[in-house]
C-alpha cells in the first residue's frame, strides 16, 4: 500500500560543511525481477549495499520510487506536463497510469521504517534502526512491484508487449559534498545518482529479445542474439527489410510470448544506473568497434522493429563512429558493450542510460544517426562523468550536444542544415535560403529566437525553472555554441587536452559546474571569466562590431567598438576576394589597444586585403552579426546590398533581404484584391520590421492596402520590461457603395507596446500594456476622427484554465466639416474565464463585460457601448476586417460580428452612452463544433415620460457552431428576452437575420500587423 506519512523532517548538513572534501558514496545493486506482460508488471526483489564514504555517519538514506510518478496527474511530472500544455496525463485512466507499491525494506536483516515525502509521492526515506556510520555500511533489502504506465507519457512505458523498462528499481539518492538530493521524476529534468556495481536478473517469456545494461553472462542467450544477427543480416541481403513507414503500424501486433520463461544475468560495474528493454518483435544487428587510445574492441547492438528497418539497417555504423570520436576527442569507452533500441515510444528524440539507449521514430537516416550519436554520447556526458543533470543540465545536455555537432561535422565537412531537414528537397532549402547555412547553425538560430526578444535564460540553471524552449536553446544550444566558441580560441589540441584531463580526473565521479572550470582555467592557462561568468551564468549579449578604420602616424587601426555586454576574445578575417588570408584573435583579457572599455583599435595592415570581418568562421554566438565586417574601399563600406527573396527565410550575416509574395483579398466595395506583401519579417526577430502591403480592387479600380513599421528596444534583464515596441501603421480601403462610386477610409495609427518581463519565466501570466493615436478620416462626409486608447491586459495562458482581465481606456473626438465639435471619454473592464473539461479542449468560457462613459458629447450611436459587439458599421476605429462594413439587411454580409463590448449575439440595435454591463456563457459540447450560449445584461434607458433613467435587463440563448474552430463561428439566438423579440419584430428582422457570424483573422495574421485591440 502506498500511504502518505504526515511530514518528517529530516536535518540536511548545510552545505558548507560539506564542501570542504570530496567524497563519494558507493552503492551497489542486486536486483531480481520477472515481467508479467499480461498484467504489465514487474515483481522483483532488490538487495542494495550502502558503502558511507561520507565523513559523516548517516540515520537516514532518501530513496527514490520514481514509477510513481505516474499514479496521479498531481505528481511532480503530471504537473510539469500539465504546465507545459501536454494534457494526455491529465486525462488518462488509471489503466494507463504506473505506480510502485509491495516495498518492506528492511536493514541488515531487521525491518526498517520507510515513510514517503510529504508532498511528491515518488520520494522516500528509509530511517536506520541504527546509524550507519562514517565508512561503514549497510545491507538493505526489499521486495517491490511495479504496474509499468503506458509509453506515451514519459520514459518508463510499455507500448502494448513492448517494454521501456527505466528509472524502474527504488534507489538511495545521492549524498555529496553538498548534502541529499532527492528529486521528483521529472519529464523536463533528468537525474543525478549514485555509482556503484549492478547485478540484474531478469526473467520473461524466452521469444523476448532484450536490450539492457551490462554484460550479458548468458551464453545460450549470447548465442541466441548471435542468430538474430545472422538471421537480420540475411534479411537485409534478400531486401526483406525494407519497411520505412511512418504512418501506418501494421507490425503492431506481437507474438504470442512463449509459456516458458528464461533469466537474464547482467553485470556492471562503475555506473549509477540500469535501464532494459524487451520486445519480442526485434531485429538484431551486432558489430564492433576499436578504440583509438587503448585499441580495444567495444561490441555494439541495434535492436529494432520493422518500423523503420530499413533506417536501422546502418545503426551499427552510427554507433561504431559515435563511440569512436567519442573515446578520441574525450577518452576511451570503459565498457565492453553498447546498445541502441529502437524505442517505438509515441514521442521522438531518445533516451540514454549506461550502455544503452532509447530511439523513437525517426524519419529519415539522418536523424537516426544524430539521435543514435547524441544518445550514445551521454554514455560520456552523463553516464561516466556523472554530473548532477536536474541541477546543472547543461553539463550532460550542453557538452554532449557541442559533441554530437562536431562528429556530423566531423564525419560530414561541409554539412549544412538540410542534413537537419531529412526529406525536405535541396530546391525548397535552396528557396528559404538554408543550403548555404553550416549544420552548426541550427544552435546559433536556436539561441538567437529568444535572445533576441529578451526571453533567453542562463545557462546555469536547474533543469525545472526553464522554458520548454529554452530548455533545448539554452541548455543544448547555448552550450553547445559556447564550447565550440571555447574550441575556436584555444585551438583543437588544447581544447582536446583540456577536455581529456576533465575526463580523466572526473571519470566515475560526480563533478560540479565548478570542477570543470577550475579544470579548464587550469589546463588552458586562459583567463575563462567571460564564458563561466557571463556566457554561462547570465544572459549577457556578445555584439561586436567595426566601425571603421582610423589612420595615425603612417599606420592603419580597425575601429572595432564592444556593442555588447561580454568582454569575450573575438577573432578577425582578412579577406582577399573572398578568401580567408589569415585570422587573428583579439583576447579581450590582454587587449592593450583599448581606448576605453569599449572601444578597440586594433593595428592592421591592409595590403592585399579587401573585407575585414569579425567571426568569420561563425564561432561566437553573436546577438548581430550585420555589423561584422568592412570593405576596405568604397563608400559605403560597412553597409550591405539589398537582395530580394521569395516568402521566408532566416537572417543571414552578410544579406540585407526584403522578402515578397503575391497576398490577395476580398471585401464588398473594393471586390477580388490583388496585391504584394514586401516585408522584412525573419526569422529571429529584427530590431526594425516593416510591412507593405498595396493592393489593387478589381471593384472598385482602386489602389487600396495596409502597411506597418515598427521598432523593438531589449532592455537588459534585470528590467521589468521586455520589449518595447514603437511603431505605426496604416490602412485604407472602401468601406461604402454609394451613390458615384465608393466612399474610402483612411487609418493612420502611432503606437506604443510595453512587453512586461516575467518574474519567473515559466509562469503563465503576463501583462502588457499598449497606446495608440488613431487618426482617422471617411471621405463619403468628410468625417474626421481622433482616438487616443490606453489598455492594460493580464492575461493567463494555462492550458486548462486561461484567463484575461482588460482595461480599457479611450479618449477621443468626431468633427465633420458641417457639424459641431464632439468629444468621448470612456473606459471598459473586460474579464474573460475559461475551463476546458476534455481531452479535446472542449470548454465552458465566462466573460464579463462593462463599459462607462465619462464624458459623451458626441451624437454618433457609433460610440456607444453596444449591447451586442461591434458590426462593420460600429467600428469606427476600423480595428477589425469586415467584408462589408456598411451593408444592412437583407444582405448576409451584415450579419458579422465582432464579439465585443456587450457580447450578445443577436443585431440589436440596443446600445448605451452611459454605462452597460454584461456577462456571457459560452459552453461547448463534447459533440465536435457544436455549443450553447446564453447572454444577460444591463444598460439604462431614458424614459421620456417621467424623465429618468430606468435599468433594463436583458437576455438571450442561443446555439453555436463553429465552422473553422477559432476561425469562423455562427450564432443562432432561440430564446430572448421580450423587449429584444418586440424589437426584432418591429424591425421585421427574420429569424434567419438574426444569425450571426465571426472572423477571427488573427490566426492568419503571422506578423500581428492587424492590431485587433479590442473592445
Ligand atoms: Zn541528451
Amino acid at each position: 500500500m502506498r500511504i502518505i506519512k504526515l511530514l518528517f523532517l529530516i536535518c540536511i548538513l548545510p552545505s558548507s560543511l560539506l564542501a570542504q572534501h570530496y567524497f563519494q558514496q558507493e552503492v551497489n545493486h542486486r536486483i531480481n525481477v520477472r515481467l508479467n506482460d499480461k498484467s504489465h508488471t514487474l515483481s522483483a526483489f532488490e538487495e542494495i549495499e550502502y558503502i558511507n564514504n561520507s565523513p559523516y555517519s548517516l540515520d537516514t538514506i532518501y530513496f527514490h520510487l520514481w514509477p510513481n510518478a505516474y499514479e496521479s496527474s498531481f505528481s511532480a511530472l503530471g504537473r510539469q506536463k500539465l504546465a507545459d500544455g501536454d494534457i494526455d496525463f491529465h486525462f488518462s485512466n488509471a489503466e494507463s497510469k504506473g505506480y510502485i507499491d509491495s516495498l518492506d525494506f528492511h536493514v541488515d536483516g531487521v525491518k526498517a521504517q520507510f515513510e514517503y515525502h510529504k508532498s511528491h509521492l515518488d520520494i522516500g526515506y528509509l530511517i536506520l534502526n541504527t546509524p550507519v556510520l562514517a565508512g561503514g555500511k549497510v545491507m538493505i533489502t526489499t521486495p517491490f512491484r511495479v504496474k509499468i504506465p503506458d509509453a506515451a507519457f514519459s520514459r518508463l512505458g510499455h507500448v502494448g508487449e513492448s517494454y521501456m523498462i527505466t528509472q524502474w528499481f527504488p534507489k538511495p539518492a545521492v549524498y555529496d559534498r553538498k548534502g541529499w538530493h532527492p528529486m521528483p521524476y521529472l519529464n523536463q529534468g533528468e537525474f543525478y545518482s549514485e555509482f556503484g556495481t549492478y547485478d540484474v536478473s531478469i526473467s520473461l517469456p524466452k521469444n523476448y529479445v532484450v536490450g539492457a545494461t551490462g554484460d550479458l553472462q548468458n551464453q545460450g542467450e549470447l548465442d541466441f542474439l548471435n542468430q538474430l544477427d545472422e538471421d537480420t543480416r540475411d534479411k537485409i541481403k534478400q531486401k526483406k527489410l525494407t519497411n520505412k513507414r511512418l504512418t501506418e503500424n501494421e507490425d503492431s501486433t506481437f507474438p504470442p510470448s512463449a509459456k516458458e520463461f528464461k533469466t537474464l544475468n547482467y553485470t556492471q560495474k562503475n555506473i549509477h544506473d540500469f535501464a532494459w528493454f524487451a520486445d519480442k518483435r526485434f531485429h538484431v544487428l551486432k558489430s564492433a568497434v576499436l578504440l583509438p587510445k587503448s585499441k580495444r574492441t567495444v561490441t555494439t547492438w541495434a535492436l529494432f522493429t520493422d518500423q523503420e528497418a530499413s533506417l536501422w539497417a546502418n545503426a551499427n555504423e552510427y554507433l561504431d563512429s559515435a563511440i569512436y570520436y567519442y573515446s578520441l576527442w574525450n577518452g576511451d569507452y570503459p565498457y565492453n558493450q553498447v546498445t541502441a533500441v529502437d524505442g517505438t515510444i509515441a514521442a521522438g528524440g531518445g533516451m540514454e542510460y549506461p550502455n544503452v539507449t532509447v530511439i523513437g521514430q525517426s524519419g529519415s537516416a539522418e536523424n537516426l544517426e544524430m539521435v543514435i550519436v547524441h544518445e550514445v554520447g551521454h554514455n560520456w556526458f552523463y553516464g561516466i562523468l556523472g554530473s548532477n543533470e536536474r541541477d546543472h543540465p547543461w553539463l550532460d545536455e550542453g557538452l554532449n550536444s557541442f559533441n554530437d555537432t562536431r562528429y556530423i561535422e566531423k564525419k560530414y565537412p561541409g554539412a549544412n542544415l538540410s542534413l537537419m531537414f531529412g526529406g525536405v528537397g535541396p530546391k525548397l532549402m535552396k528557396s528559404f535560403g538554408l543550403n548555404d547555412l553550416n549544420y552548426r547553425s541550427i544552435h546559433e538560430y536556436s539561441y538567437l529566437l529568444n535572445a533576441r526578444r529578451n526571453l533567453d535564460q542562463p545557462i546555469e540553471l536547474n533543469s525545472k525553472s526553464y522554458t520548454p524552449a529554452n530548455y533545448g536553446a539554452m541548455v543544448y544550444n547555448k552550450t553547445a555554441l559556447v564550447f565550440n566558441y571555447l574550441k575556436a580560441y584555444l585551438g583543437d589540441s588544447l581544447f582536446d587536452h583540456c577536455m581529456q584531463s576533465y575526463f580523466e580526473k572526473w571519470k566515475f565521479k560526480h563533478p560540479q559546474p565548478e570542477d570543470l572550470r577550475d579544470l579548464l582555467s587550469k589546463k588552458s592557462g586562459k583567463n575563462l571569466v567571460w564564458l563561466f561568468d557571463d556566457l554561462i551564468k547570465t544572459t549577457k549579449k556578445i555584439d561586436y562590431a567595426i566601425t571603421g578604420f582610423k589612420k595615425e602616424a603612417g599606420k592603419t587601426f580597425l575601429k572595432i567598438k564592444n556593442k555588447g555586454d561580454v568582454s569575450s576574445p573575438y577573432s578577425i578575417s582578412f579577406l582577399k576576394d573572398t578568401v580567408v588570408k589569415n585570422t587573428r584573435w583579439i583576447d579581450q583579457a590582454s587587449a592593450p589597444h583599448g581606448i576605453d572599455q569599449h572601444h578597440q583599435l586594433i593595428e592592421v595592415d591592409l595590403e592585399e586585403v579587401d573585407q575585414i570581418k569579425i567571426d568569420y568562421d561563425l564561432n561566437m554566438p553573436e546577438i548581430n552579426r550585420t555589423n561584422n565586417s568592412i570593405r576596405t574601399t568604397g563608400l559605403f563600406k560597412t553597409a550591405d546590398p539589398v537582395k530580394f527573396q521569395w516568402l521566408l527565410g532566416v537572417e543571414k550575416s552578410k544579406k540585407n533581404v526584403l522578402y515578397y509574395t503575391p497576398i490577395v483579398g476580398w471585401n464588398k466595395y473594393d471586390g477580388a484584391m490583388v496585391g504584394l506583401s514586401l516585408y522584412n519579417h525573419t526569422f529571429p526577430e529584427k530590431k526594425l520590421e516593416y510591412t507593405l502591403n498595396p493592393f489593387f480592387g478589381f471593384g472598385s479600380s482602386q489602389a487600396v492596402g495596409f502597411g506597418d513599421i515598427h521598432y523593438h528596444l531589449y532592455p537588459y534583464e534585470k528590467n521589468r520590461i521586455q520589449r518595447l515596441t514603437i511603431g505605426s501603421n496604416y490602412s485604407s480601403f472602401n468601406y461604402s457603395a454609394i451613390e458615384n462610386g465608393f466612399a474610402r477610409y483612411q487609418k493612420f495609427s502611432p503606437y506604443l507596446d510595453i512587453d512586461f518581463q516575467k518574474k519567473n519565466r515559466r509562469s503563465k501570466w503576463k501583462h502588457k500594456l499598449f497606446f495608440d493615436y488613431n487618426f482617422i478620416s471617411e471621405n463619403s462626409d468628410n468625417h474626421q476622427m481622433q482616438a487616443f486608447r490606453a489598455h492594460y491586459e493580464l492575461t493567463n495562458s494555462q492550458i486548462l484554465k486561461p484567463a484575461k482581465i482588460r482595461v480599457a481606456y479611450e479618449q477621443g473626438n468626431i468633427s465633420q466639416v458641417n457639424g459641431a465639435f464632439q468629444d468621448y471619454i470612456k473606459t471598459s473592464i473586460t474579464a474573460t474565464y475559461r475551463f476546458n473539461y476534455n481531452y479535446q479542449l472542449d470548454g465552458i468560457s465566462l466573460r464579463l463585460f462593462a463599459g462607462h462613459f465619462f464624458r459623451n458629447n458626441t451624437f454618433s450611436s457609433r460610440i456607444n457601448w453596444q449591447l451586442d459587439g461591434q458590426s462593420g458599421e460600429q467600428d469606427y476605429l476600423y480595428n477589425n476586417i469586415f467584408f462589408g462594413r456598411t451593408q444592412v439587411q437583407p444582405d448576409f454580409l451584415s450579419q458579422q460580428l465582432k464579439e465585443n463590448h456587450g457580447g450578445f449575439k443577436a443585431p440589436t440595435l440596443r446600445s448605451s452612452s452611459s454605462w452597460l454591463a454584461t456577462a456571457n456563457l459560452k459552453i461547448e459540447l463534447p459533440i465536435r463544433f457544436l455549443g450553447l450560449y446564453a447572454d444577460g445584461g444591463i444598460h439604462p434607458v431614458y424614459v421620456v415620460n417621467s424623465q429618468e433613467f430606468v435599468n433594463h435587463y436583458l437576455y438571450e440563448i442561443g446555439g453555436h457552431f463553429s465552422l473553422i474552430k477559432n476561425l469562423v463561428d455562427i450564432y443562432i439566438p432561440l430564446l430572448m428576452h421580450e423587449d429584444l423579440e418586440s424589437e426584432f419584430v418591429f424591425r421585421k428582422v427574420s429569424f434567419l437575420q438574426r444569425i450571426r457570424f465571426t472572423v477571427d483573422l488573427k490566426l492568419l495574421n503571422p506578423f500581428k500587423i492587424l492590431k485587433q485591440i479590442e473592445p
